[in-house]
C-alpha cells in the first residue's frame, strides 16, 4: 500500500523532511507521541473541536474506519449541493488531508482548521513587521495551506476559502460551567467529548470561537518557496517532492542543524531496542560516517541555549567532550556564570574535568543575606484552560488552583506551614486561593522565595484579571500582590534565577532547573544527607501536611541517592497517565 502524506506528516516534514522516514517506521521510538496526547488532554482541543462543530449545526460526521471508506463516504455526501461535514477526507494521489469543518454552498467552499490556540483580531495579526507570516503562525497556516492545496486538486471545480478557527481572546464567557456542558470522556487513550443534552453555544452572549479568513496567507505562502532544513523550494514542489518520495520508499537524507536537539525520534542508547530505536543517532551515524554510542546530552546537542550548534556540525564536531575553551569561546562576567561560562563548564565536566560543584560564592551569600528569617519557600500550581469555564473568564486565563507553603526559621526549624487546594469543577479557585496565600503569609514578613519567574508571573497576572473584573473587596488582594512582586520591596526572592547565575552542577546536563538541581545537590551535600537520611520528615521536628511521620527524604540505591521525585506517589490514579507523564519527565 502506497504511504500516505497527511497533514500532521506534511507538518513534521516542514521541520525536517528526514522526519518522514521515522514517523512511517512504528521501530523508531517517538518522544512525542505521549506529548501530544498529554497535551490534546490539557489544552481542551477535544473540547473546542465539539464546540466548533456546534457553531456549524446541521453538519455530517464522516465516520468510516479506514481512509478509503472515509473518502468514499465524503466523495457519496458531496453530491448534495449544500452540506456541511464534520471531518470529511480528501485523497489526491498519495496526499490525503481531514478537514474539521467543510462548508459546501454549490461550488463554494469554507474549508475550516479548528485550534485550540487564542487570538485577538483587534489586538494581533498573522502577519509579522519583518517578514510577511508571523513565526508563531507558519505551521498553522502551513497546516490550512496543505489542506487547500489537497481540495483544489482533488475538486478543481471548487472556489476554496480557507479559514482558521481560533478561540477569541477578548470574548468573556456569558455563562458558568462551560466545561461540564462539553464533558470529555476518556477510555484509555480514546478522547470522547460528551455534550450536555440541549446545550448550543447561541445561548454564549458572544461567540468564543471565530473563523478567521486566510486565503491571503495561504496564497503567501503558496507562491513562496518553503524553507525546511536541507530543501527549499515552491510550495506545490515541496509538497510533490515529500509525497514521491513516501510514495517511492525513498529516504530523505538527514541534514543535522539546531532543530535535531529537540528532535523527537530520539531514545537514550541503554533504552534503544530493535523495536524503540533512535532515529536521532541514525541520523548522526549518516551524517558523522561512524558509530554514535553516546547519549544526546552528551554532544553539542547537549549546550544549554547554544544557538550555534550548527557551527560545531559544519566544523564536524559532535560530541562535547571534543570542544574546548577556544572553541566555545568564554565571555567572563565577574560574579555571575556567563552563557558561555556554563558551556565551558558542561565540556569540562564532558571531559572528566572541573569541580562537580561550581559556585559564584560572594554573589550567591550577598544576595541571600538580604532575605528574611522565617523563609517562606512557595510553589503554585496553575493551568490555563482553552475554554474559560468560569462566568467572566476569557480563553486561556490563568488559573491558580493551588499552593503549598513551608517555613523556615533562622535556627533551622522546618515546617509545611499551609497549602490550599481547590479543584471542584464549577468552582472559581484562582481568588480563593490567592486569599489563602495572603493569610497565609500575613503571619510572618519574611522573605517569600520561589523557584524561577512563575510565581511572581502568576501574581501579575491575577493582578490584572483583578483590575479587568469586577472583583469584590479587591483592593486588600492588590495590596498583597504590590507588596510581594514590586522590584526593590517586594518580598519576592527568585532562587531559581540565583542558582542559575550562581552554580553548576555536575549530573543537571548544565540545567537549573529544580529537578535536575535538588538531586545533584541532594547527592554532594554531606549535610544534607545527614539532615535528610533520618526519618525527619513527617514529625514534630519538621511537621508536614501530607507525609506520613518519618519520612525519609535521602534514600540509596548502588551507592547513589535517589530522585526524590521518584519517591513520590504516581500523580493520578489512572495508570494510563502517570504512564504517559512518566515518559516525559524521563526526557526532560
Ligand atoms: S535528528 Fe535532526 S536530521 Fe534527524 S530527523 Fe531529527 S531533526 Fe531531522
Amino acid at each position: 500500500m502506497t504511504t500516505t502524506l497527511t497533514k500532521s506528516r506534511f507538518k513534521l516534514a516542514l521541520e525536517c523532511p528526514r522526519k518522514l522516514v521515522y514517523t512511517v517506521d512504528n521501530t523508531y521510538a517517538n518522544a512525542k507521541s505521549d506529548d501530544e496526547f498529554l497535551e490534546a488532554l490539557a489544552d481542551g482541543g477535544h473540547q473546542v473541536g465539539a464546540l466548533a462543530k456546534l457553531m456549524y449545526p446541521g453538519g455530517i460526521e464522516v465516520d468510516a474506519l479506514s481512509i478509503d471508506e472515509q473518502v468514499r463516504q465524503t466523495e457519496q455526501l458531496l453530491k448534495q449541493e449544500n452540506i456541511t461535514l464534520y471531518e470529511p477526507t480528501f485523497r489526491h494521489g498519495n496526499l490525503v488531508v481531514r478537514v474539521d469543518v467543510l462548508v459546501k454552498r454549490g461550488l463554494d467552499i469554507d474549508l475550516i482548521e479548528v485550534k485550540s490556540k487564542g487570538f485577538d483580531a483587534a489586538a494581533e495579526t498573522f502577519r509579522a513587521t519583518k517578514k510577511p507570516i508571523a513565526t508563531e503562525w507558519e505551521p498553522y497556516l502551513y497546516d490550512v495551506a496543505y489542506q487547500t492545496i489537497v481540495l483544489q486538486r482533488a475538486h478543481p471545480e471548487w472556489m476554496i476559502k480557507p479559514h482558521l478557527m481560533l478561540l477569541d481572546t477578548s470574548v468573556c464567557a456569558s455563562i458558568d460551567g462551560l466545561g461540564e456542558k462539553l464533558l470529555v470522556v476518556r477510555n484509555g487513550r480514546r478522547v470522547d467529548v460528551q455534550v450536555e443534552e440541549g446545550f448550543s453555544p447561541a445561548i454564549l452572549a458572544q461567540p468564543l470561537l471565530r473563523a478567521h479568513d486566510v486565503s491571503s496567507e495561504v496564497e503567501h505562502l503558496r507562491a513562496n518557496p518553503v524553507e525546511s532544513p536541507g530543501i527549499t523550494m515552491p510550495f506545490d514542489e515541496f509538497v510533490d517532492h515529500l509525497a514521491q518520495s513516501l510514495a517511492s520508499g525513498k529516504k530523505l537524507p538527514p541534514t543535522p542543524s539546531n532543530a535535531c536537539k529537540k528532535c523527537e525520534f530520539y531514545c537514550e542508547p541503554v533504552q534503544a531496542t530493535e523495536s524503540s530505536r533512535s532515529g536521532w543517532a541514525e541520523c548522526m551515524e549518516a551524517h558523522f560516517q561512524r558509530k554514535i554510542t553516546q547519549p544526546r546530552s552528551d554532544t553539542v546537542f547537549g549546550l544549554t541555549n547554544h544557538r550555534k550548534v550548527d557551527k560545531f556540525i559544519s566544523s564536524n564536531v559532535l560530541l562535547m567532550s571534543e570542544l574546548d575553551e577556544h572553541n566555545i569561546g568564554v565571555n567572563e562576567e565577574i560574579g555571575r556564570i556567563s552563557t558561555t561560562k556554563r558551556h565551558l563548564l558542561q565540556v569540562q565536566e564532558a571531559r572528566g574535568e572541573g569541580d562537580p560543584i561550581f559556585l559564584e560564592r560572594e554573589t550567591l551569600s550577598s544576595e541571600m543575606v538580604k532575605w528574611q528569617f522565617p523563609l517562606n519557600f512557595i510553589d503554585f500550581e496553575t493551568s490555563r484552560p482553552a475554554l474559560p469555564f468560569h462566568f467572566r473568564n476569557k480563553p486561556n486565563d490563568l488559573l491558580l488552583f493551588q499552593f503549598s507553603h513551608h517555613i523556615l526559621e533562622a535556627d533551622g526549624r522546618l515546617r509545611h506551614a499551609s497549602e490550599c487546594l481547590i479543584a471542584e469543577p464549577g468552582t472559581p479557585p484562582s481568588m480563593s486561593v490567592l486569599r489563602a496565600l495572603r493569610d497565609a503569609l500575613s503571619e510572618n514578613n519574611g522573605t517569600v522565595v520561589h523557584w524561577w519567574h512563575h510565581e511572581k508571573n502568576v501574581l501579575k497576572e491575577l493582578r490584572k484579571q483583578i483590575l479587568d473584573s469586577a472583583e469584590e473587596n479587591s483592593e486588600s488582594l492588590l495590596d498583597f500582590i504590590d507588596s510581594m512582586v514590586d522590584e526593590g520591596t517586594g518580598r519576592l526572592a527568585d532562587l531559581g534565577t540565583l542558582v542559575s547565575k550562581t552554580g553548576f552542577f555536575h549530573g543537571t546536563n548544565g540545567r537549573s532547573s529544580i529537578k535536575k538541581v535538588l538531586p545533584a545537590t541532594l547527592s554532594r551535600s554531606d549535610f544534607l544527607r545527614e539532615r535528610y537520611g533520618q526519618p525527619i520528615y513527617g514529625t514534630a521536628d519538621m511537621p508536614s501536611l501530607n507525609f506520613p511521620a518519618g519520612w525519609i527524604w535521602i534514600r540509596e540505591e548502588n551507592g547513589q541517592v535517589v530522585d526524590p521525585y521518584k519517591l513520590l506517589d504516581p500523580i493520578f490514579l489512572d495508570p494510563v497517565l502517570n504512564q504517559a507523564i512518566e515518559c516525559r519527565e524521563t526526557r526532560r
